[in-house]
């Protein structure tokens, strides 16, 4: 029996997900994730006018430095966060090397954290860039998640000149996905009737907590996607993935299936 190992950080955040798996049976949620686009380097190039339209990436200049952002222009050639900065260099001839200036993403980021309080208290912000909201009951009594969400997009361009994506459903690991799924400036809705569906199409690296090692795993026991994994009984994925498992198994089975009870 083979057990995949994952990191502390990784563990820890399938076990609190495992945590909400169980209690998140509840399809009358409204989640909200905000995800700013390219946001270190939207705030250079909204800062430098010059650098509009131009590949671009934030990080350190020097032989060790790594890509902190990179603008969209920037991932024509293939460049991603964390890539070396050598590497990136060696992409793109004319690619734009700027200096973080964290004071300045922090102020931009303190400042959508207040529009967001403008709709909800229950805020979890993830990074200086993507937080969770809760808009089921939201102080302006706006019906409709989609709704404070586009709102939220609305405000954030309006005060800061950026763009953000939205992802809406009824728990944060739908919301999370969602938000990825209009990059940039968009917004997706995936309703409890769209769910069930959705989770079977999704690959598996698209799961949280499925790192790496796990995907390569699965991937060798012909789990491709979301109704693979529905495929397999919760016996079946502890023995191959641990603890982990149960989060496979709640991850699948309580989204695309709101009304099971175990
Ligand atoms: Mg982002």
């Amino acid at each position: 029996m083979l057990v995949i190992r994952e990191t502390g950080d990784t563990l820890f955040a399938i076990l609190e997900q495992a945590c909400e798996r169980v209690n998140q049976v509840d399809t009358s949620r409204k989640i909200v994730h905000i995800d700013m686009d390219a946001f270190f380097a939207s705030v250079e190039q909204r800062d430098h006018p010059e650098y509009r339209g131009r590949p671009l990436v934030v990080g350190g200049n020097s032989a060790r430095g790594v890509v902190a952002a990179a603008s969209y222009e920037a991932r024509q050639f293939g460049i991603r966060s964390a890539m070396a900065m050598q590497k990136a260099l060696a992409q793109c001839a004319n690619l734009i090397v700027v200096s973080p200036r964290m004071e300045v993403y922090k102020t931009v980021s303190s400042q959508i954290r207040e529009m967001f309080l403008e709709h909800t208290d229950l805020v979890e912000p993830l990074s200086l860039d993507e937080a969770f909201l809760d808009v089921t009951r939201n102080k302006k009594g706006i019906p409709s998640a989609s709704w404070v969400a586009q709102e939220i997009r609305a405000t954030i361009h309006e005060r800061t000149g950026l763009t953000a994506s939205a992802g809406v459903s009824f728990n944060k690991f739908l919301a999370k996905v969602a938000s990825g799924m209009n990059k940039p400036n968009g917004l997706t809705l995936i309703s409890p009737e769209q769910a069930p569906a959705f989770v079977a199409s999704l690959p598996i690296e698209k799961f949280f907590g499925v790192g790496k090692a796990t995907a390569d795993r699965m991937h060798q026991m012909g789990i491709a996607t979301g109704a693979d994994l529905l495929r397999l009984t919760l016996e079946e994925l502890e023995s191959a993935f641990g603890k982990a498992g149960r989060t496979y198994y709640w991850t699948e089975v309580k989204i695309s299936d709101p009304s099971t009870r175990t």
